[in-house]
Parts: C-alpha cells; sequence; structure tokens
C-alpha cells in the first residue's frame, strides 16, 4: 500500500497506512494482525490506534465479572449457531470466525503465558481467573507489533479528503490511507462506548441500524417483592407477550430489585426491547415446568393427590423439582422452586396457606396449574440500553463484505467488533466476534484489499 498521498492541505499531520479507532478487543487484535500481515508480505507499514480511555482494553477487563469469559469451546460452526441466533449475523461473522477462530485467539493467549479453562457449559476462562491477564497479553502484543498508541485520545471528527482519511482528536488530526472503526457498540458509556464510531461511519455515507439494548436486565413497571431479590428460577422457559405476539427462550432467571437478570432475561431482553418498540408494551411469564405440557402437569398433580391427600400442597411445593428433564417430576430433589417463591405461588393461585391436597377443590387445582405454567412476573417498563453487556444495532452488515469487512460504500474503510450490526449470547461469543473481525479486518487492511 502505498504510503505517500499527503495532500498540501493534510501535510505536518501524522500519517500512518492504517490507523485504527478504539483499543478494545477488535481494535487492538487489528492493530497486531495488521502488522504481522504487513511483515508476512515484507510490507513497511505504518500502523496507530487511537482510544479515548487510558488505556487500551477497559471492557476486556470487567468482561465475565472480572473473569473474562474470553471464548467459547467447540468448532466454529458451532460457536456461530450457539453465539448468534440471527442466521443473517452469523452467515456475515461466518468469514471472521473460520479466519482467527476461538483456537487461533487461545493459541495466542497462551504464548503470552495466559492459560484458559473450558467450563463444562462451554464458556472459557483465563485459569487466572483474572481478566486483567487477557487484556495485558494483548497489551504485550500490541508493544511487540509496534503500534504507534496515543490514550486519552478522543476522536472528535473523520473525513475522508481525497484518498485519505482526516481523523481529528482533542489533540490535533491525523491523516491515513486506510482507516479501521473499531468503537465498539453504545451501552457501558461511562467506560466510553458512546457510539461515536456509528455517527463516523454515517457521516462517511454508511446506514447505521438503530441501536437497541440487549443482553440488558429488564425493568418492570411494578418491582418484584422485596423477599424476592436475589432469588434464582433454574431452566425455567421465559415467555414474554404484546400486541398478540409471544417470545419465548429457556434458562435462568434471577430476581432483581427492580426487574429480571440472569441468563434467560439477558437472552431474551433483545427481542424485548424490540417488541417493545413495536408495541410499547410487554407482560412477562415464567413456565416452571417448561418440560411438561399442561395435561402432563395436571396428571402429576392428581397423582400426587391421590398419593399423598393428607399432605399440605406448600409442603409439596417446597420439594418439589422443577423438572430439568421430562419424567423427572417429583424423583430427583435436584432443581426443587425456591422455597421463597412457594407463598407467592400459593396467593396468586388463591389456595389457602394450609390446604392439603384433599381439601383442594377442581378448580383451584386448576388454578394451580394455570400459575405454574403461567407465573406472572408482571410488565416490562424499561429494557436499559446503557446496562446492557452489549447494544444491538450498528454498521449495517449490508454495506461491509465479509470477507474481508472491509466497506462497500467507502474504500480503504474497515469495520470490526460491536460496532457491526450483530449482537451474540452470553458465553464468550462477543469477545470472540470482536477478536475474531478484528483480526480479519486487520489482515485485510494491511493488504490493502
Ligand atoms: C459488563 C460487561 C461484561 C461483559 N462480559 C463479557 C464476557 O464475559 N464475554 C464476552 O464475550 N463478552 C462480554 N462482554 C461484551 C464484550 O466485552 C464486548 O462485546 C467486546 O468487548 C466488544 O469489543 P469491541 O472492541 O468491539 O468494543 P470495545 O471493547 O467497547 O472497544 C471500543 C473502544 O473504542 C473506544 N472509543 C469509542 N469511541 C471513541 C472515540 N471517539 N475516540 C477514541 N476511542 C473511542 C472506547 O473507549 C473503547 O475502548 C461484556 C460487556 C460488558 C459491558
Amino acid at each position: 500500500m502505498s504510503i505517500n498521498k499527503t495532500t498540501a492541505e493534510t501535510a505536518g499531520q501524522p500519517h500512518s497506512t492504517i490507523l485504527i479507532i478504539g483499543g478494545g478487543a477488535a481494535g487492538m487484535a487489528a492493530a497486531i494482525a495488521a502488522r504481522r500481515s504487513a511483515k508476512a508480505s515484507g510490507q513497511s507499514c505504518s500502523i496507530t490506534i487511537l482510544e479515548r480511555n487510558a488505556r487500551p482494553g477497559t471492557k476486556i477487563r470487567i468482561s465475565g465479572g472480572g473473569k473474562c469469559n474470553v471464548t467459547h469451546s467447540g468448532t466454529p460452526a458451532e460457536l456461530l449457531e450457539q453465539g448468534f441466533l440471527r442466521r443473517n449475523e452469523a452467515r456475515f461473522l461466518r468469514h471472521a470466525f473460520y479466519s482467527f477462530s476461538n483456537s487461533d485467539l487461545l493459541a495466542l493467549l497462551i504464548l503470552r503465558g495466559v492459560e484458559t479453562e473450558a467450563r463444562p457449559d462451554g464458556k472459557v476462562f483465563p485459569l487466572s481467573g483474572d481478566a486483567a491477564t487477557v487484556a495485558r497479553a494483548f497489551e504485550e502484543l500490541l508493544r511487540e507489533s509496534m503500534v504507534q498508541q496515543h490514550y486519552s485520545c478522543l476522536v472528535r471528527r473523520v473525513e475522508r479528503k481525497g484518498e485519505l482519511f482526516v481523523v481529528t482528536t482533542a489533540d490535533g488530526a491525523f491523516t491515513a490511507d486506510c482507516l479501521i472503526l473499531a468503537t465498539g457498540g453504545v451501552s457501558w458509556s461511562k467506560i466510553g462506548t458512546t457510539g461515536d464510531g456509528l455517527a463516523f461511519a454515517r457521516e462517511l455515507g454508511h446506514t447505521i441500524t438503530k441501536p437497541s439494548a440487549a443482553l440488558a436486565p429488564l425493568y418492570t413497571i411494578k418491582a418484584p417483592p422485596a423477599s424476592l431479590s436475589g432469588l434464582a428460577l433454574r431452566a425455567i422457559s421465559l415467555v414474554a407477550t404484546a400486541g398478540g405476539r409471544s417470545l419465548e427462550r429457556r434458562g435462568d432467571l434471577l430476581f432483581t430489585h427492580r426487574g429480571f437478570s440472569g441468563p434467560v432475561a439477558l437472552s431474551l431482553s433483545r427481542d424485548i426491547a424490540e417488541l417493545m418498540g413495536e408495541q410499547g408494551n410487554c407482560t412477562l411469564y415464567a413456565d416452571l415446568f417448561p418440560e411438561q405440557s399442561s395435561a402432563e402437569l395436571e396428571d402429576e398433580l392428581l397423582r400426587q393427590a391421590r398419593r399423598s391427600g393428607a399432605q399440605m400442597v406448600r409442603k409439596f411445593l417446597q420439594a418439589c423439582p422443577i423438572a430439568p428433564h421430562k419424567g423427572s417430576f417429583c424423583v430427583a430433589l435436584q432443581g426443587t422452586l425456591p422455597t421463597a417463591l412457594v407463598p407467592f405461588i400459593m396467593r396468586h393461585a388463591g389456595l389457602e396457606n394450609d390446604v392439603t391436597w384433599s381439601g383442594l377443590a377442581r378448580e383451584k387445582r386448576q388454578s394451580l396449574l394455570s400459575v405454574l405454567k403461567r407465573f406472572s412476573l408482571g410488565d416490562v417498563r424499561d429494557v436499559p440500553l446503557d446496562l446492557g453487556e452489549i447494544s444491538a444495532g450498528g454498521v449495517s452488515l449490508a454495506e461491509v463484505n465479509p470477507k474481508t469487512l472491509c466497506s462497500r460504500v467507502v474504500p480503504n474503510l474497515y469495520f470490526c467488533g460491536e460496532l457491526l450490526d450483530y449482537a451474540g449470547e452470553i458465553g464468550g461469543f462477543n469477545l470472540q466476534a470482536a477478536f475474531s473481525t478484528g483480526w480479519m479486518a486487520g489482515v485485510n487492511a494491511a493488504r490493502g484489499s
């Protein structure tokens, strides 16, 4: 790639072959990959990274509750299948996940002394249990890659002037032949992700899908009772309904003092935010026995009533498993309904506290059944965008070549990481997507494709 394209207007400004805005997972991977690619092809290439925070990798350091769920185990195809529920997003990311896979990432980390372990659920963490070890490994790789690094450097504007990019920061302007935007999403704005890159991309002519919440908690109009805050429901089905439409997902739900969190709430939050955008409101329910149909659950309740007529329904519910697998109802004692929830189930069903199976009238049994299958969790007030682990929306995928991550609109402009219009599930998929797309953008920017 030619370097000397500086015009009279931009003379005197520091010039780079490749300039990267954003020093998160994607930006760092892009810089390291660009250097390796340039070196492999014998090119001289100046690479600069501009980051508004005082150091790179701020989000990596807070990820996974400070433990950093850095990726997920499995083949690239499995990661795409489990991590990206929307088919077009998985299709777009396919090339990047194969170009720089989870194995490539882990190999890079191990060379920097960061050992990792995969948990039984597939999530991969550094053995140190410390996210900073991952961030530090990338910092070291950046240093070795002879990348010019500018921290506490807020980019204010990006323009295309002739064949150059002119990037204006609080400390002056930079020019570049090739620009990589890696500014992340729009959540957690307090640590630097305020969506600036989306404005830059729009100014350069790109279409932006409006950012919306994802992997975010659900706030309800009426907060759950304080006594339930912190309570977890295992392997339930969370159902959200609005305007005749219904969304459903299976997993663990956590009561909070403002509503709900936990994997299933976070996972469904993107769809709920969209549904609320269309319909204005949304009601939540939990199917506490998702493995049983209503008819099967009723049969079980009837059997229990015949078997133990003198048993208090309340006692039964306290000892009753939540039936993680079909057929295990009341057999295994793991996964019971939390004791603290039982008084609420009894109250919602209109049952007396000391009612026994033999004293339970048919309509009360029906009422209990419908509460167990459709436990009301209230109406959603908000899915707070800023509190999401990620944000959905971003640079439209249709305008980016998935094989190079180069813009289809502006030559020599590349995108990577969360600012692209994809959103992964919890499990290490988002960091892997940032590293994979960053790597791919870096390699291709250096090739000048
Ligand atoms: C609390 C939390 C926990 C998470 N845990 C996990 C997890 O365990 N596993 C997982 O896979 N994912 C996790 N994620 C998501 C994951 O961290 C992100 O998806 C990923 O870091 C995105 O990488 P990125 O490089 O695209 O963006 P970022 O890491 O957000 O980096 C973008 C960088 O650009 C900089 N920037 C933005 N605008 C400007 C500007 N104008 N000038 C200069 N610099 C700018 C920002 O300061 C930022 O450093 C978590 C997210 C959060 C918030």
